[in-house]
């Protein structure tokens, strides 16, 4: 079985996501930006259709707490 620590590729993402007042919430998804297509989904699940985020996005999206208890888990 390969180390997951060493395995483990995720970044954050702003995607449209009704759940946040914004319209917009910061998701993580696995490997890199480039290695995924029009679609991701999402450490918690979740489809989403991938846009490139404007700076605003970044800052005025709040990051997914699922993605982030998800990544503490298969971090350790
Ligand atoms: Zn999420």
């Amino acid at each position: 079985m390969t180390p997951m620590s060493s395995q483990l590729r995720y970044h954050w993402l702003p995607v449209v996501d009704d759940s946040s007042d914004y319209g917009l919430v910061r998701h993580a998804f696995r490997g890199r930006r480039i290695d995924l297509g029009a679609n991701g989904e999402s450490f918690c699940g979740n489809l989403f259709a991938l846009a490139e985020p404007s700076e605003v996005d970044w800052i005025r999206a709040p990051s997914c707490q699922l993605c982030n208890s998800e990544l503490k888990a298969v971090k350790g």
